[in-house]
């Protein structure tokens, strides 16, 4: 189901009213400075439009999981970052309870960002009084925060459903449209690749996939399950062993659509790289741990997603943090690149899998911002934050 979109919203609308903007500020700090600024960035397309129209925009998002009130989790450390990045001051709007009067004074395109909405125990409850404080703050909803549209909570869902018109917002609108319409109706054939540490967490994802696609490309420590399925010794590799049986139904279920990695590059730890080799996938030494995917799977995985026209990517094929055991990661990308040269629509979710492929965003058709979200958005579970938007 389409949701009703800012572009929606006739100038009217717009011109002079008070948008209050859910948006996913919860980047990550480093001694108070943000690490990562790719969530403000994200949220920019909107803000700039709702500028642009004459309104006066009002912010909410929460930072980090504070049990209350708390100097290290409070949004007016990012306040210089929002200000840079959207090249406009920014006022800071300490309590909800007693904003309203600055957000009536904010001039046209003027920008205010209230203080972390986690601060306040009725978020987390999805309480509708505190909802009732947040909705005064504004004269219409937009919500422009997926990643934290996956849980019901005061500044995602109550607010919604009481102050109209609720919309989605472009980074919004993108993620649906990626992760929902594409892979719904995808081009074909649809190739999904899987990674990560582990199946359990990801086994809804699976199986929610396996009906859609044509070939499920499986790396990672999660491809070492798969491993033990089939007899082989993974030696002391990351594995759960207790989830052999459902690795045996997963690869019984999916028959043919299943590639599984040919074989791995193999150490006997991550700080002893310099003694790593390639191995078959049935010939893991004992004293040996898998790091990652090795070339003979690195070319097929590639065979594969080129002549897709809808790639799936979630989950980084080794240990990709630690170089050189990047490279199955890294030969991942280039493929979905590629791939989206030959006109493939190129989707990547997954917070480590968007780490992974940061700098070449311009060249995928879409990374999605929002790891949890994106994986519940996926496995078919209505989010909260996009159920109370109004449908298009
Ligand atoms: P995402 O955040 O994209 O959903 P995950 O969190 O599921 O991805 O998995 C990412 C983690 O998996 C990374 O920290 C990576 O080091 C780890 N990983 C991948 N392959 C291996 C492996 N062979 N052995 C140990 N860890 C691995
Ligand atoms: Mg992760």
């Amino acid at each position: 189901m389409s949701k009703r979109s800012l572009r929606d919203l006739p100038p009217a609308a717009l011109d002079g009213q008070r948008a209050l903007v859910r948006v996913d500020f919860n980047v990550p700090l480093k001694d108070g400075a943000v690490s990562d600024e790719t969530r403000i960035r994200a949220a920019v397309p909107t803000i700039r439009y709702l500028r642009e129209k004459g309104a006066r925009v009002v912010l909410l998002s929460h930072l980090g999981r504070p049990k209350g009130p708390d100097p290290k989790a409070s949004l007016k450390q990012i306040l210089r970052d929002v200000e840079r990045i959207l090249g406009t001051p920014v006022e800071f709007i300490p309590d909800p309870a007693t904003g309203v009067a600055a957000t009536r004074r904010l001039p046209r395109g003027g920008v205010a960002l209230v203080e972390n909405t986690r601060f306040w125990p009725g978020e987390e409850k999805n309480d509708p009084a505190f909802a009732q404080l947040l909705a005064a703050l504004g004269d219409f909803y937009v919500d422009d925060a997926f990643g934290a549209a996956h849980r019901a909570h005061a500044s995602t869902e109550a607010v919604a459903r009481l102050l109209k018109p609720a919309v989605a917002g472009f980074l919004m609108e993108k993620e649906l449209r990626y992760l929902g319409e594409a892979l719904d109706h995808p081009g074909r054939p649809f190739v999904a690749v899987l990674g990560g540490a582990k199946i359990s967490g990801k086994i809804d994802v699976i199986q929610a996939l396996l009906p859609k696609v044509d070939e499920i490309l499986v790396g990672g420590a999660m491809a070492n399950t798969f491993f033990l399925a089939l007899g082989f010794q993974v030696g002391g590799s990351l594995v759960e062993r207790d989830k052999e049986d459902l690795a045996k139904e997963l690869i019984a279920q999916a028959g043919a659509k299943l590639v599984l990695p040919r074989g791995a590059v193999v150490a006997p730890s991550l700080s002893r790289a310099a003694e790593r080799r390639e191995v078959p996938s049935d010939r893991i030494p004992g004293d040996c741990a898998v790091f990652d995917i090795d070339q003979a799977t690195r070319l097929d995985f590639r065979s594969h997603i080129v002549k897709a026209k809808t790639v799936f990517w979630n989950g980084p094929m080794g240990v990709f943090e630690t170089p050189p055991f990047d490279a199955g990661t890294r030969a991942i990308g280039e493929a979905m690149i590629e791939a989206g040269k030959r006109g493939a629509t190129t989707v990547v979710g997954g917070g480590d899998s968007a780490a992974a492929v940061a700098g070449l965003e311009d060249k995928l058709t879409h990374v999605s911002t929002g790891g949890g979200a994106a994986l519940e958005l996926l496995e078919g579970k209505p989010l909260p934050g996009v159920a109370a938007l109004e449908d298009a």
